[in-house]
C-alpha cells in the first residue's frame, strides 16, 4: 500500500496551520494539514478522487485511498453565500490531479473577508498520518505539498477499489421538467445506490440525491441531461436512473385528488374599491383585515463550538420533523403529501451539508441553516418556471420553523377569529397556525394558485386570493372587507344591501355544508327516490379508506393499485398485496370494494419494470396490456385479491381495455388461479371504460363484463387526442366536451343493463352529477372530501329533470356550452348553487 502524495492546489505561500487566525483550523478541529496564502485564483485537484462536497467557497475531495481533503478558500467566506466564487465541479464527480475545482475573484475576496489564508486539511486524520509537508515557501500549482501514510490496513484495501464512473444521457420528456415532485422521486431512487450520483445539464452538475440541488438545475421539458454515477454500483445506478427519467419519473396527471382550484387570471383594476387577484381556494368571507406580523428571526452569526452547534441543529431538525408529522396526521391526504415533501427537504443532503460546512467554520446552527436554505432559495428564485419558484416558499417555511425551534419556541400566532389575513406571502406552516386561530380567509400580495399553501387552503375550505399585488399590504389593520375568492377579488367597500346578500349567501353555504356533513353517512337517493351510490377513489392504505367512510363513502369505486407498485425497487409480493387489500376491505367495514388491477405504464411508470422505450407511452404498454406483458405480476395481484375476506366484498376492474378478448383472457387467468390455488373464482369482473373502443363496444363487452366504470380522465384524453398532463392544453381538455358525453351515453345504452359508474374526475364533480345521472349512470366515485356535498346535491335532483338536462347537453356544441347549461341548471334546481 503506497502513500498518497498531494500536490499544491493553488499558487501562493505555504505555511503551517498554526498561523491561521481561526481556532477551528489552528487548533486542528477539522484536521491536520497546511495553509496557503493564495496569489492564484483557481483551486486545482491535489490528487485523483471524487468530489464529496462542493460549496463554492470550499471543496472536499475523497482520494482513491480514502483520504478526505478539505480545501477551504479564505476564512469566513461562507458568509459570502457563493458571491465571488465559480465552482467547476459538482458533488459525486471524479476528478484527476490538476483538474480545476473552483475559481474565485481574489480582489473581491480580499475586500470582503477577514483573511484569504486557505487551509488544506485531511479531515479523516485518524486514518492517515502526514509523513511530510511543505512549509514556509512559495508554491506553484502541482508542486509537492504533503505525503500521507494510511494508518489502518483496511484503508489500504480501498486502494484497489476501482471508482468506476458511468454516464448516460437522456432527454427529459416531463411536461413541467424536473420540478419538485419528480425531483423527489429521482433523489429517492438515487439514494438507494451506494455510489455517488449526479445530474448534469449544460455543464452544471449537482448531487442527484438532493431534491433542492435537482430543482436548482431548472431542468425543463426536452432538456438533454446526463446521469453520472461513480462508485461500485455505478452502472446499475446510471441505468436505473436513466430509465426512470425516460419513463417520466412517476408523474401522474391525477395522482391525488386535487381540490378544485379556480384559477382566474389576474386583471389589473384601478377601481379604488376592489383589488383583483387570483382565486386560490373558492368561497366568500367577510371580516376585518389582520396583517401577518412576523419579523425576521434574528440569529447570532458566531457559534458556541462545532459539536454544540451541530447537535443543536440535529435536535431542531428532529423536533421540526416531529411537529410536521403531527400536523400531517391532523390533515387530509393533500396535507400529508405536502408535509411529506417538507420532511424530504428537512432531510436533504445538500441542505445538511451546506449547514454542516458553515458550522465547521464556526457559525451558529441558526446562521448555518439560514445560509444553507437561502443559498438554494436564491437559485430557485432565479429559475424561469413559476412552479419551481413557488417551492421557495416551502424552503423559507422550513427555515423559519427550524430557527423558531432553535430559539426554543413554538410558532406563536395571534389573530382575531374571523379575520381576513393579509400577507406578502404565506407559508404552509403559517396557514396551519392561522387556521387554528380561526381566520375566515386570506389574501396575499404574491404567490400563485398552484403553491402548496393554496392547495392546503382549498383542502381546509379557507377562501383564498393570491397574487393580489402590493396594494393589499397598504389596507388598514381592522378595516372591514369582503374576500370574494370565487371571483378572485378583495372588496374594500361594499354597500349595505350587497353585504346583506353576501352574508345570507355565506350563511346558506355554511348551513348547507353542515346539513351535508350531518347526512354524509346516509345512503344517497334522488328527491324522487332513485338510489345513486356514492363511492370514493382511493390510492393509499387503510387509513385513507377509513377517512373516506367517515366522510360518507358507501364503498370504494376505484383503488388505484399502481400506487402500491411505485416508489420501491421490486413489485409488492402476493402476500404484501393480500395484506394491504385486506386492511382496506376491513377499513371499508364490508362496503363494496372495487380493486383496479395495476395501471402501470403511460403516465404511471414504475422504474424496476423497465418498460421498453416507446414513442407514445400513453398509447403503448399500459393498463391491462402491461398485465399481459408481465403475466406473473397480474396473476399475483389477482391471487391476492381472491384471498380477501369476506368473499363477495371485492370486485376486480380492468384498466385500459380495448377488446373483448382481453376480458376473456383475464377471465381465463382468474379461473386458472382459482383452480390451482383452491379459491372461488366467482368474483365480479368489470371494465374501465376509458378507451373510445370500450365506450362504443359495451354491448359486446357486456357479454363478459359484470359492470362498467367510466374513467373520464383517460377517455377525454383519447377522445380529444389531448395529453392529460399537458399544461398548455389544460384549458381545453374538458370532460364535458359533447364528444365525451356522447360516448358515455353510448356506453350506457350498450351495457345491457349492467351497472355503469363514473370514477374519473367527472364522477366527483357536483356540477356534472345531474348530467351523468341523466345519462343513466348509477354510481359516482370521486375524492372522499367532496362526498358530503355531492350527496347533498343529488338529494335535490329529480330523474326526469336530469334526463331532460342530459338530452340538452348531448345537443350542445362545446364543453363551454355544456358548462353554461349545467351552471344554469344548478342555479335553478339546487339550493346552494354549485
Ligand atoms: C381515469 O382515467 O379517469 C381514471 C379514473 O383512471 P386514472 O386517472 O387512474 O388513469
Ligand atoms: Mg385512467
Amino acid at each position: 500500500m503506497s502513500n498518497l502524495v498531494l500536490v499544491s492546489p493553488i499558487k501562493g505561500w505555504v505555511g503551517p496551520l498554526d498561523e491561521v487566525p481561526d481556532p477551528v483550523f489552528a487548533e486542528r478541529l477539522l484536521g491536520d494539514g497546511v495553509a496557503v496564502d493564495p496569489t492564484g485564483n483557481t483551486i486545482y485537484a491535489p490528487c485523483d478522487g471524487t468530489i464529496m462536497t462542493s460549496a463554492k467557497h470550499a471543496v472536499t475531495l475523497r482520494a482513491v485511498c480514502g483520504a478526505e481533503i478539505l480545501i477551504h478558500v479564505g476564512l469566513e467566506t461562507v458568509a459570502l453565500a457563493g458571491q465571488g466564487f465559480v465552482s467547476h465541479v459538482g458533488e459525486g464527480r471524479s476528478v484527476r490531479t490538476g483538474d480545476p475545482l473552483l475559481t474565485f475573484d481574489l480582489d473581491f475576496l480580499a475586500l470582503q473577508v477577514k483573511s484569504l489564508i486557505s487551509p488544506i486539511v485531511v479531515t479523516n486524520g485518524d486514518e492517515f498520518e502526514i509523513l511530510r509537508r511543505e512549509q514556509n515557501r512559495e508554491t506553484e500549482v502541482g508542486e509537492f505539498l504533503m505525503e500521507l501514510k494510511p494508518l489502518k490496513p483496511e484503508a489500504a484495501g480501498e486502494e484497489s477499489v476501482i471508482v468506476a464512473e458511468e454516464s448516460r444521457e437522456v432527454v427529459v420528456a416531463l411536461a413541467h421538467g424536473i420540478h419538485a415532485r419528480p425531483a423527489a422521486t429521482l433523489a429517492n431512487a438515487a439514494k438507494r445506490f451506494a455510489c455517488d450520483v449526479s445530474l448534469m445539464l449544460e455543464g452544471r452538475r449537482v448531487n442527484a440525491k438532493s431534491v433542492v440541488a435537482l430543482m436548482s438545475l431548472g431542468v425543463r421539458k426536452d432538456a438533454r441531461v446526463t446521469v453520472v454515477a461513480s462508485g461500485a454500483d455505478a452502472r446499475k445506478a446510471a441505468d436505473a436512473l436513466v430509465d426512470l427519467i425516460a419513463a417520466g419519473l412517476g408523474e401522474v396527471a391525477e395522482r391525488a385528488p386535487v381540490p378544485e382550484v379556480v384559477a382566474v387570471v389576474r386583471e389589473e383594476t384601478t377601481d379604488p374599491k376592489r383589488i383583483r387577484g387570483v382565486s386560490a381556494a373558492p368561497g366568500i368571507a367577510i371580516g376585518p383585515i389582520a396583517h401577518l406580523k412576523l419579523s425576521e428571526i434574528a440569529v447570532a452569526e458566531k457559534g458556541a463550538g462545532i459539536a454544540h452547534e451541530a447537535a443543536e441543529l440535529a435536535r431542531a431538525l428532529a423536533d421540526v420533523r416531529t411537529r410536521i408529522e403531527l400536523a400531517a396526521a391532523r390533515g387530509d391526504r393533500q396535507r400529508r403529501d405536502i408535509l411529506a415533501a417538507h420532511i424530504a427537504l428537512l432531510e436533504d443532503p445538500e441542505l445538511a451539508e451546506g449547514a454542516r460546512c458553515a458550522i465547521a467554520t464556526g457559525k451558529s446552527a441558526g446562521f448555518a441553516w439560514r445560509h444553507a436554505v437561502r443559498d438554494y432559495a436564491r437559485v430557485l428564485e432565479s429559475l424561469k418556471d413559476p412552479r419551481q419558484r413557488e417551492r421557495v416558499q416551502d424552503l423559507l417555511d422550513l427555515e423559519r420553523q427550524v430557527l423558531t425551534e432553535l430559539g426554543g419556541g413554538e410558532m406563536q400566532m395571534q389573530l382575531p377569529r374571523g379575520a381576513i389575513l393579509v400577507a406578502r406571502e404565506l407559508l404552509p406552516s403559517e396557514l396551519i397556525a392561522a387556521a387554528e386561530c380561526g381566520i375566515a380567509g386570506f389574501c396575499t400580495a404574491g404567490g400563485g394558485p398552484t403553491a402548496h399553501v393554496a392547495i392546503l387552503a382549498a383542502g381546509m375550505n379557507i377562501p383564498a386570493v393570491v397574487s393580489a399585488g402590493e396594494r393589499v399590504l397598504a389596507i388598514a389593520e381592522g378595516a372591514d372587507v369582503v374576500l370574494d375568492a370565487d371571483k378572485g377579488e378583495l372588496r374594500l367597500e361594499t354597500d349595505a344591501g350587497e353585504l346583506r346578500e353576501l352574508r345570507a349567501r355565506i350563511e346558506v353555504r355554511r348551513s348547507e355544508a353542515g346539513v351535508a356533513q350531518r347526512h354524509a353517512r346516509e345512503d344517497c337517493f334522488t328527491a324522487d327516490d332513485t338510489r345513486i351510490e356514492i363511492f370514493a377513489n382511493l390510492g393509499a392504505g387503510a387509513r385513507e379508506a377509513a377517512e373516506a367512510v367517515a366522510l360518507g363513502a358507501e364503498g370504494c369505486g376505484l383503488l388505484r393499485t399502481e400506487f402500491l407498485f411505485q416508489d420501491r425497487d421490486t413489485p409488492p409480493t402476493e402476500d404484501e398485496q393480500a395484506q394491504q387489500y385486506q386492511a382496506i376491505a376491513e377499513a371499508l367495514e364490508g362496503r363494496p370494494f372495487i380493486i383496479r388491477t395495476f395501471d402501470i405504464g403511460g403516465d404511471k411508470p414504475v422504474p424496476y419494470l423497465a418498460l421498453p422505450p416507446e414513442e407514445n407511452p400513453a398509447l403503448g404498454l399500459r393498463g391491462v396490456r402491461t398485465g399481459f406483458w408481465k403475466p406473473e405480476l397480474l396473476r399475483a395481484q389477482i391471487a391476492a385479491i381472491l384471498r380477501v375476506k369476506p368473499k363477495g366484498q371485492c370486485r376486480i376492474m380492468l384498466p385500459m381495455v380495448s377488446a373483448v378478448a382481453e376480458l376473456a383472457a383475464v377471465r381465463g387467468m382468474l379461473a386458472d388461479i382459482a383452480r390451482e390455488r383452491g379459491f372461488d373464482a366467482d368474483i365480479p369482473l368489470g371494465v374501465m371504460v376509458e378507451t373510445p373502443a370500450s365506450a362504443v363496444t359495451t354491448d359486446h363487452l357486456a357479454d363478459e363484463a359484470d359492470f362498467f366504470s367510466v374513467g373520464t380522465n383517460d377517455l377525454t384524453q383519447y377522445v380529444l387526442a389531448m395529453d392529460r398532463g399537458n399544461a398548455q392544453l389544460a384549458g381545453q381538455i374538458d370532460a364535458l366536451h359533447p364528444a365525451v358525453l356522447r360516448l358515455i351515453a353510448q356506453a350506457v345504452r350498450g351495457a345491457k343493463g349492467k351497472m355503469v359508474a363514473v370514477c374519473g374526475g367527472l364522477g366527483g364533480d357536483r356540477l356534472a352529477a345531474p348530467l351523468l345521472i341523466g345519462l343513466g349512470v348509477s354510481e359516482l366515485s370521486g375524492p372522499a372530501a367532496g362526498i358530503p356535498a355531492l350527496k347533498q346535491t343529488i338529494r335535490e335532483l329529480r330523474i326526469s329533470d336530469c334526463r331532460a338536462l342530459a338530452e340538452k347537453a348531448l345537443a350542445e356544441k362545446s364543453a363551454g356550452d355544456v358548462r353554461a347549461l349545467l351552471t344554469r341548471f344548478a342555479a335553478e334546481t339546487i339550493k346552494e348553487a354549485v
